[in-house]
């Protein structure tokens, strides 16, 4: 069993106060970096091989390094706490059961980037987390570890918890910061990145809670230790939430070289009932399907890259062979089709059609040429819209199809109006 880092508190009583997360070593991280230049905590993270956890798997030290250099003007950190991609859980958990490894994560990351101040914009219907999260960062203020001059450093950071209102599109960066901002929480074209030009228009890092919650551990023992750890491309331990047809579904910690076939048989029993495996998602709704054949790779960020998928949120959905995969697209097209912000066209009208197509496949009344206008609609908006969330989509819509076309064609041979 690998050493367990980002999950060391999570059955440890009372590990979402101060004094207890002292006791298990907490703050070590800050009391170190505290000391060190920010440009040093900055090389180290590069070092360390550590990616964005949320979702897109950028590495991180380069991300801060976006920052217009020699700007004078305000810099702000935002954590991305508004988990929404479906099948993932992990930053719930972080937030419930070791609230203060975010916090020192994030006073890391402002003395390498140079904020003093902080948002963590957490999902509205995270109502336990944000409790537990608001009375640790009060803490933090009440034993000086937040605030002006901290510790005497002369380095000041404050912190503010902003809840969503459930809305998905609001875990997209700028989404995110729009609705931050006060406005509606629509996407914005790139460039400007949120480095050049973010919250309130000014230089913004965006970061992922679980990211933050490896910083402590970085400075603490070395970027090669958490390199080490990892593979060639990518750091460290992660989380994966496991839910769906395995026999123990929940939070996995482990190396990111560990493969989705440990994952779903060593560390979550394997599939119920002596039945087989029929599919798996592997980083969120987000991220294409594969095939049981599939399975025999790294969950790093290359791993499902390899085989057209993404590690995405890390959010891991098992299904066994007795589900419909029909059923399972008409699902995940009623989500994006619910969620889609509606700015631009491509992604407003297919996400619509696809779900209104995939709904009537379901029904029995399939048409022949269905699959294929699916197929179509999806391709043609790939790559032409504001934000990410129509390509993340496009994953699901086309690779269900094409991995699983028989069985589609099954119920539409069957329907009356085929
Ligand atoms: Fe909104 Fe979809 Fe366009 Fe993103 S791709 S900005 S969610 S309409």
């Amino acid at each position: 069993m690998a050493e367990l880092i980002l999950t060391r508190n999570f059955d440890v009583p009372d590990a979402h106060t101060i004094r207890v997360y002292r006791e298990r070593g907490g703050y070590q991280g800050w009391e170190k970096a505290k000391g060190m230049e920010p440009v040093a905590i900055a090389e180290e993270v590069k070092k360390s091989n550590l990616r964005g956890l949320g979702g897109a798997g950028f590495p991180t030290g380069v991300k801060w390094g976006f920052i217009p250099k020699g700007s004078t003007a305000p810099r702000y950190l935002v954590v991305n706490a508004d988990e929404g991609e479906p099948g993932t859980f992990k930053d719930r958990y972080l937030m419930e059961r070791d609230p203060h490894a975010l916090i020192e994560g994030m006073l890391i990351a402002a003395r390498a980037i140079g904020s003093h101040l902080g948002f963590i914009y957490i999902r509205g219907e995270y109502v336990q987390p944000w409790r537990i999260l608001s009375a640790a960062v009060k803490e933090a203020y009440d034993g000086g570890l937040l605030g002006k001059n901290i510790q005497g450093t002369g380095f000041d950071f404050e912190i503010v918890v902003h809840r969503g209102a459930g809305a998905y599109i609001c875990g997209e960066e700028t989404g995110l910061i729009s609705s931050l901002e006060g406005k509606k929480g629509w996407p914005k074209v790139k460039p400007p990145f949120p480095a050049v030009k973010g919250a309130f228009g000014q230089p913004t890092i965006v970061n992922n809670v679980e990211t933050l919650a490896c910083l402590p551990h970085i400075v603490t023992r070395g970027a090669e230790w958490f390199a080490g750890l990892g593979t060639k491309t990518q750091g460290g331990t992660r989380l994966y939430s496991v839910s769906g047809h395995v026999v123990r579904p929940g939070l996995v910690e482990a190396p990111v070289s560990v493969t989705l076939r440990q994952i779903i048989y060593d560390h979550c029993g394997g599939i119920p009932g002596g039945r087989a495996l029929k599919a798996v998602v592997p980083g969120g709704s987000s991220a294409a399907i594969l095939t049981p054949d599939e399975i025999d790779i790294p969950m790093d960020v290359d791993g499902p890259k390899s085989k057209g998928s993404m590690i995405g949120s890390a959010g891991i959905i098992v299904m066994d062979e007795t589900v419909s995969i029909p059923d399972a697209l008409m699902v995940v097209a009623r989500f994006y089709a619910h969620e889609s912000c509606g700015q631009c066209t491509p992604c407003r009208e297919s996400t619509g059609w696809i779900y209104k197509i995939s709904h009537r496949i379901v029904e029995g009344k399939g048409r022949k040429e269905d699959l294929d206008t699916i197929l179509d609609v999806a391709r043609r908006g790939a790559g032409t819209t504001i934000c990410a969330f129509y390509d993340g989509a496009v994953g699901p819509y086309i690779s269900y199809i094409e991995k699983f076309r028989s069985e589609f064609e099954e119920l539409i041979r069957n329907s009356a109006h085929a």
